[in-house]
């Protein structure tokens, strides 16, 4: 087992962790010894010592850890994981059987008992992301623990705790069966190909699932539809397949050329009738506007920050300038899919970002669906801050 130091709390923050809150901030805590390696677990007390929960030491953005259970008695070791990747299992049932949809996430940190840990399950692949070094100390338990809860046909691993989060580059895999990529994966129906060895992405955003479906269900028919910063096109995959009329999908990236005619391949799509754009979304914008081009449908799911050789964007800032933009080339009575993951902000002040926008340019629209995490993404009820994914489906009144 791990070393074991107590952690105190500085008085106010007493109660939000006795009551369940499961992160562990910096602020929240006593000066300490911060030289113990990550991985260490914290007993975690009040000013009087008097114990209130065991958690980990592990440096993960404003976190220095997490609560792993309020029982003094619990141990932290391989049945501790095992029972909680067995309580997630049973929580994701209705996904193991249905046959339309082969990837979604079974272990979502917070929301499943161990923040800093996801696991993802392709078609039989468990893709195991770790967020601190602290967490990935236990990586052999946890491997451990999973095959003695599911059936593995192989296990990939991200190490997400590079300076900064960023993703540490290396081969992949861990055990079992060699993934043979792409992977093809099913989502409601839909055909979407992945790679679990290749850097940080797999070639799909599980937790979009719900929004994909709401867009080929409810906003594609006959329309067209434009997919900025589109890395693979899964939205414009979701909307050809609803019947849109044309697709355009745009991003930066020169990788998602070859990875977006491969996602419509799968799935009988004739690449040659949809526009794929390797360039500039702001780029594109201006484009656009100067051709007087407008779409039925534009979905903007911009990364939170972006830093190109000319311009940063981040999404805390400029959200309302990006639907601004969106704005000038939607059709009348039109929609938009904005979306953002950035944690910093939440749905409430999302929306002040579209409603500024459109008071702006002195026009009107509804929000006619929300959506966040989708429901294998379990999040803790009382703590919707950690429910990172705000949608919103936008139609303009003109
Ligand atoms: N919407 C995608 C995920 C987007 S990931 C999906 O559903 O799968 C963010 C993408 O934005 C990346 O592929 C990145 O290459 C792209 N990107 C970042 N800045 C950009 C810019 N200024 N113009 C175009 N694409 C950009």
């Amino acid at each position: 087992m791990n070393h074991v130091v107590e952690l105190k709390l500085k008085p106010n923050f007493v109660a939000e962790i006795s009551n369940g809150y499961p992160l562990i901030l910096k602020e929240a805590a006593e000066p300490f010894d911060e030289t113990i390696e990550e991985g260490t677990l914290l007993k975690i007390v009040r000013p009087n010592h008097k114990y209130i929960a065991t958690g980990y030491f592990g440096k993960q953005n404003k976190g220095i850890g997490w609560i792993l259970t309020h029982n003094i008695d619990e141990e932290i070791n391989e049945s501790f994981f095992e029972g909680k990747f067995d309580q997630a299992f049973k929580k994701r049932n209705a996904f193991y059987l249905d046959t339309e949809t082969t990837a979604f996430r079974i272990f979502n940190g917070e929301g499943d008992g161990i923040g800093g840990l996801t696991i993802d399950y392709f078609d039989g692949f468990y893709m195991v992301s770790f967020y601190s070094k602290g967490i990935y100390s236990f990586r052999n338990t946890i491997f451990t623990a999973l095959k003695k809860v599911v059936d593995v046909r192989g296990i990939y691993e991200k190490k997400r705790f590079d300076t900064n989060g960023q993703y540490v580059d290396q081969d992949d895999y861990v055990e079992g069966e060699v993934g043979q990529f792409p992977l093809i994966i099913k989502e409601n129906g839909m055909n979407y190909a992945v790679n679990l060895n290749d850097g940080a992405m797999t070639g799909i955003f599980l937790d979009q699932r719900n929004v994909r479906k709401a867009l080929r269900e409810r906003f594609s028919e006959g329309k067209t539809v434009l997919n900025t910063f589109s890395y693979t096109g899964a939205f414009s995959v979701a909307a050809a397949l609803g019947g849109a009329y044309e697709t355009t999908s745009v991003d930066l990236a020169k990788r998602s050329l070859p990875l977006t005619i491969e996602q419509f391949s799968v799935n009988g799509i004739d690449y040659e009738q949809q526009q794929i754009k390797v360039m500039n979304v702001f780029d594109y914008f201006s484009y656009a506007a100067r051709h007087e081009l407008k779409f039925d449908v534009v979905v903007l799911d911009p990364p939170s920050f972006a830093r190109t050789k000319k311009m940063t964007f981040s999404t805390s800032k400029d959200y309302p300038k990006l639907i601004g933009e969106a704005i000038d080339i939607t059709a009348p009575k039109g929609i938009i899919i904005a979306s953002t993951n950035n944690a910093s902000f939440n749905m409430k002040k999302f929306k002040t970002f579209i409603d500024k926008a459109f008071k702006e340019k002195n026009l009107r629209y509804k929000i006619v669906e929300q959506h966040q995490l989708s429901e294998d993404f379990v999040t803790l009820e009382n703590y919707p801050e950690f429910n990172y994914l705000k949608v919103c489906i936008i139609q303009l009144l003109k």
